[in-house]
């Protein structure tokens, strides 16, 4: 008897492949506060490629007789092994979190090119943070300190290596992943290669690593050093 399969992305094949199920778990209900149906499913298998044991989630987004005439689950989305990226910093708005996780999606389903445009976002989130007044309110309209004009990407960019927020090589990371963005964005033939497309995750990831949780990381070490040297 053949195994049931499910399609999910393997990261040592770099494609999506038909993973021999070996398990599934799933939990549906009703949102307690209020009364939205959900559904959560948890797939385990194996690559038929590599054999590398891969789990995947998916959630329902239609529901048979509530608002559809039958059930319908999200793509399957890696969780292990290579979960998507996270960081440990708290400065880190959420538009620029939510951005990287919605390119990791992108990425494991083939969409390449939204992908990247996902990551321009996530850069252009970070250039914005860092660079607009922090007690700016942009829901305030004559906010004292509002910008004459948002901050794009290139400017962005340029302004932070400026600032040295960032440095010669990850100002050079930035500039490609701003080209690729801009191609991602205009409706051109193109086709973007997944390698480029995990370079630029990669670049972006370590942009994001450097200007919070490492920036952070330096600042409670040498505020441990001053401590201890008071103490003695
Ligand atoms: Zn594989």
């Amino acid at each position: 008897m053949t195994k049931p399969t499910f399609i999910i992305d393997c990261p040592w094949c770099k494609a999506k492949v038909a993973a021999e199920q070996e398990g599934i778990a799933e939990e549906k209900g009703w949102h307690p506060d209020d009364g939205v149906p959900h559904g959560e499913r948890l797939y385990v298998g194996n690559c038929p490629r590599c054999r590398t044991p891969l789990a995947g989630e998916s959630h329902q987004v239609d529901f048979e007789g509530i608002d559809a005439e039958e059930d319908r689950w999200s793509d399957i989305v890696r969780v292990f092994p290579k979960p998507a990226r996270s960081f440990s910093s708290w400065r880190i708005p959420n538009v620029v979190t939510d951005s990287l996780n919605e390119a990791d999606k992108c990425l494991q389903v083939g969409a390449y090119t939204a992908a990247c445009a996902m990551l321009g976002r996530a850069l252009e989130a970070v250039c914005r943070d860092i660079l607009l007044p922090k007690n700016f309110d942009p829901d305030i309209p004559n906010s004292p300190l509002a910008p004459e004009k948002k901050i794009m990407l290139a400017e962005g960019i340029k302004k932070l290596k400026e600032a040295k927020h960032i440095d010669e090589r990850l100002f050079a990371w930035s500039q490609e992943l701003h080209a690729f963005r801009n191609m991602a964005a205009h409706p051109e033939d193109i086709v973007i290669p997944r390698q480029d497309v995990e370079d630029l995750q990669a670049f972006v990831y370590a942009i994001v690593e450097y200007i919070y949780d490492l920036t952070d990381r330096y600042e409670e070490f040498k505020a441990r050093l001053v401590k201890n040297k008071s103490k003695k």
